[in-house]
């Protein structure tokens, strides 16, 4: 089954239609279409698989990706336009360019946190760059994954095929050969998915996690900051990548923010996020028993009620150190855990001695204290002054570090990923100016 789609999808893009611009914006207007059109299936199957609210589910999904549509759109023409590099006066006369080549067939392997987003960005980025995609989306997200597979062929026709399933299909999938493999979730499956395509030496991309550090220190107003820290944590439940996951910030600092946080929370969610339709559940009993064990035994500032019959986990922060079982895992739930260190330099220690996060907060008003963060660490991205919001931003690339991940899209940055930037040369044979380097060599050619 997975091979007789590989093989449809190649024989598409061997055609040469996917090459053409006309083709790449059409698939992008009939994949905005869909989501038009099929607004009402999508928002209830992530209502379905994570309680989502039909605003945050159009905000960070379903708007998200048609926003990336609109920006590819507006901008594809002139992103494909060839770049020209200068020759040498050697090599004159002659010109160079750099040319943006499609790749194949490309593997798009999704979670299930943001099933849709996380899906359609990059299906949307490999077809405008002239691919044909296999969307081989989550299985932990059973309802938003059968509508992905029933309207994306239907939509998208040969350009798109979409294969469901868990391990044992994505495993037969991962024997196939692709020509890019774009692959998000966790670095343990991200090992299995390299090493598959070290078989067939496939690149690939890799965009993962891990524990996102925030910092604040006192020169920031802490009220604005505890806000949108809260917003970003407690987004889908904690289910995000790129979510605060835990603060560091001296004891002062610290002992007012656990005294604001909870005032934050309840805004956010009516003081009753149990029965707010704003806030989200964890997607299944697995994680939600993983994330009820981080909560043993913890200093609690807030939160910490648990109801395993829907998978309900209160938004919680607590008091922690380094060496807590909360503090040794990327969380990907409610759980916001404080940790004391002694001032700025101790908390970029703090950072660094960690493997290189996918985001790292940084609440300061202090100029030189974000340069100091700027130029002594290292995450997918730094921001000042919110999280998760840098997503938003076309322009900026969106990738991890390290073991955050491998390589970045969005926008212009995933034209770049699903391309090959082909050199391309062209030297006219008259005048014939390579014999002044041809043998026999003499003292002049030595000076060429
Ligand atoms: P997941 O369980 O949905 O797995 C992702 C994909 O891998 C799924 O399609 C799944 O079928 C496949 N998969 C699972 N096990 C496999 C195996 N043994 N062999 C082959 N394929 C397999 O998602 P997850 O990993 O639980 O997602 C959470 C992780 O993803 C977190 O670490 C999170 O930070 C990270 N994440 C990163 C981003 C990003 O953009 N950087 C976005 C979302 C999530």
């Amino acid at each position: 089954m997975s091979n007789d789609a590989v093989e449809s999808l190649r024989s598409v893009f061997n055609s040469g239609v996917s090459r053409k611009l006309e083709w790449r914006l059409t698939k992008l207007e009939a994949l905005r279409t869909m989501l038009t059109e099929r607004t009402a299936e999508f928002t209830e199957a992530l209502h379905q698989d994570l309680r989502k609210h039909p605003d945050e589910a159009w905000m960070t999904e379903i708007g998200f990706v048609c926003t990336e549509i609109s920006h590819t759109v507006k901008n594809l023409r002139r992103w494909l336009e060839p770049e020209r590099a200068s020759v040498p006066v050697s090599l004159l006369p002659a010109s160079a360019q750099i040319v943006n080549d499609p790749l194949g067939v490309v593997l798009v392997i999704a979670p299930w946190n943001y099933p849709v987003q996380l899906a359609l960005v990059p299906v949307l980025g490999a077809l405008a760059a002239g691919n044909t995609v296999l969307l081989k989306p989550s299985e932990l997200a059973p309802a938003t994954s059968a509508v992905l597979a029933e309207w994306l062929p239907k939509y998208l026709g040969d350009a798109v095929a979409v294969l469901e399933g868990g391990v044992p299909e994505t495993t037969e999938l991962l024997k196939e050969r692709f020509d890019h493999i774009f692959y998000t979730g966790n670095g343990q499956v991200a090992r299995i998915v390299m090493t598959a395509a070290a078989q067939h030496l496939t690149p690939v991309t890799l965009e993962l996690g891990g524990k996102s550090p925030v910092y604040l220190d006192e020169s920031v107003d802490l009220r604005a900051a505890a806000q949108r820290i809260a917003w970003g944590k407690y987004l889908n439940a904690g289910q995000t990548c790129v979510a605060p996951d835990y603060v560091l910030g001296t004891e002062k600092v610290l002992d007012r923010l656990a005294a604001i946080l909870p005032k934050a929370i309840n805004s956010l969610f009516r003081g009753d996020p149990r029965n707010s339709d704003d806030y989200g559940r964890i997607i299944n009993e697995r994680h939600f028993e993983r994330l009820e064990r981080l909560l043993e035994g913890a200093e609690l500032v807030t939160g910490g009620e648990c109801d395993a019959t829907e998978n309900y986990l209160a938004p919680t922060v607590l008091r922690a150190e380094a060496e807590s079982p909360v503090m040794q895992q990327e969380i990907f739930g409610p759980l916001l855990p404080l940790v004391t260190v002694r001032d700025e330099q101790d908390a970029i220690r703090f950072i660094n001695e960690r493997d290189k996060p996918l985001a790292l907060y940084v609440f300061t008003e202090r100029k030189q204290s974000k340069q100091n963060f700027i130029e002594n660490t290292s995450s997918g991205a730094l921001c000042f002054g919110v999280p998760a919001a840098h997503l938003l931003v076309p322009g900026l690339p969106f990738g991890g570090v390290g073991p955050s991940g491998m390589g970045a899209y969005h926008g212009k940055h995933s034209l770049e990923t699903f391309s090959h930037r082909k050199a391309v040369f062209d030297k006219p044979l008259k005048p014939d100016t390579m014999k002044l380097i041809y043998p026999p060599f003499n003292a002049l050619k030595h000076q060429v």
